[in-house]
């Protein structure tokens, strides 16, 4: 049922923890867990026909739903994972060497530090390339290479993880999400 937009779980204290599908939003108001609802989308399922009257049943689901479980343990000072199609829209689409606009599937991972030196897998260290400035840089620092960075690499938040990784996107979840990511100069597009 890809058609139906993802949900956005924050846990009873308002804060952001991830995107479930409309399964899981359904078992949540089934099991009362709903602490409350944040959104100003309803999505709306139809179920089978009533047993006792007869009518088509129908549920509304909120696009953003507070839930009451212990999903918060996990959502307070998480690292969102450092994955392929999250850091490539983080970087606007483009190489942050050359600026070259590209395809995903085309997009490499590169250590701006090289690992063999020491370089960390992480966020503040990686930023997506093209191949031809990914081989020209080798294993070399930018400066001894003579490349510059368009940008910083910089750690999303989980409010900002949540938007790079959900391209099917609510505007009132955007909104909810956007409120909650840090104010960054990053013009890149
Ligand atoms: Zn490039």
């Amino acid at each position: 049922m890809e058609a139906f937009p993802r949900i956005l779980k924050l846990d009873a204290g308002g804060l952001p923890v991830e995107w479930i599908d409309w399964r899981e939003a359904v078992s949540l108001y089934f099991t009362q867990k709903i602490a409350w609802e944040a959104g100003t989308e309803k999505i709306r399922l139809r179920g089978g026909r009533c047993r006792d009257t007869g009518l088509p049943s129908a549920l509304e689901i909120d696009s953003i739903i507070a839930v009451r479980d212990r999903s918060h343990r996990f959502a307070r000072g998480l690292v969102p994972p450092l994955s392929r199609r999250e850091l490539f829209h983080r970087d606007g689409g483009l190489c942050l060497y050359c600026g070259i606009r590209m395809h995903f599937r085309d997009m490499q991972i590169e250590h701006v530090m090289p690992r063999s030196r020491g370089g960390a897998h992480e966020w503040t260290n990686v930023v997506a390339a093209c191949e031809g400035c990914n081989r020209h840089k080798d294993n070399r620092s930018p400066e001894e290479a003579g490349l510059k960075l368009l940008a910083l690499p910089y750690e999303p938040n989980l409010a900002e993880w949540l938007i790079l990784a959900n391209r099917r996107i609510l505007s009132d979840q955007q909104a909810f999400l956007e409120r909650l990511a840090p104010q960054r100069n990053r013009k890149l597009n």
